[in-house]
């Protein structure tokens, strides 16, 4: 049987000599996990549409056990982003967000759009990368169960006046008269992450922070996320590194 459906590469994997695994997040069935035989050898448009980063027409073979890549043809390549490191980089943490999170056999329309829209933004600069970042993992986390209670003082239950305390362990919010643990962020910052857990897809840019702003919320939103969903994230590690040189 076969299927059709655009997609994102989000990574590929050699298998012997000349085959392929790719791992591709679409539409309409989330992550689809292909084999793409000898993509490799040939130099078809096949095979630039398989390349991670590629945003593609599929069509899959659908087999007992495994799908084959059918055809597939490039709509997307985000060619620019292989030109600088730390936005291919940061791209590719994008992709791993979404190899963990998004879901199988499941229609993952929210998740693409979010990647698609994050990769437009980076590869043409719209928003700074730490900006981006900090979106795409609060979105993530949202989509995929993990959003923070952001809604409410997690021990008396009211809405905080004054200070706010972020505990990035409970990815829950506290006030200032009963805070157990946490670290103050302003207004601001509490008002930027909720609007990135709650605004319709449509708005979910539209906000801004001032620079140390965006940078404590950043911080936040990676270290919840990754006591949240308990991976590792090479690419991730790698951007991080390149920051600190
Ligand atoms: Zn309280």
């Amino acid at each position: 049987m076969k299927f059709s459906t655009d997609g994102l590469v989000l990574k590929s994997a050699d298998v012997g000599e000349s085959d392929r695994i790719i791992t591709v997040l679409t539409k309409e069935y989330g992550i689809v996990r292909a084999f793409s035989n000898g993509a490799k050898k040939l130099r078809s448009p096949k095979q630039g549409a398989t390349q991670p980063l590629c945003y593609s027409h599929f069509t899959f073979f659908q087999g007992r056990d495994s799908n084959t890549v059918a055809d597939a043809q490039s709509i997307e390549t985000f060619f620019r982003l292989r030109d600088d490191i730390e936005k291919l980089s940061l791209a590719q943490y994008f992709c791993e967000l979404a190899v963990e999170l998004a879901p199988e056999n499941e229609w993952a329309d929210d998740y693409l759009k979010l990647v698609l829209n994050c990769l437009y933004m980076l590869v043409n600069e719209k928003r700074q990368q730490i900006f981006l970042k900090l979106v795409i993992e609060l979105r993530m986390l949202t989509l995929s169960g993990y959003m923070p209670a952001l809604g409410e003082c997690a021990v008396c239950g009211g809405e905080p006046e004054g200070d706010v305390f972020f505990d990035v362990h409970n990815s829950c919010i506290y006030c200032a008269g009963c805070r157990p643990a946490g670290e103050r962020i302003t207004r601001g910052i509490l008002n930027a992450m909720r609007h990135i857990c709650t605004a319709p897809a449509e708005k979910l840019f539209s906000f801004e922070l001032a620079p140390e702003s965006l940078k404590k919320a950043a911080s936040l939103s990676e270290r919840c996320l990754l006591n949240q969903t308990h991976a590792n994230y090479r690419a991730l590690d790698f951007y991080n590194k390149l920051l600190r040189e």
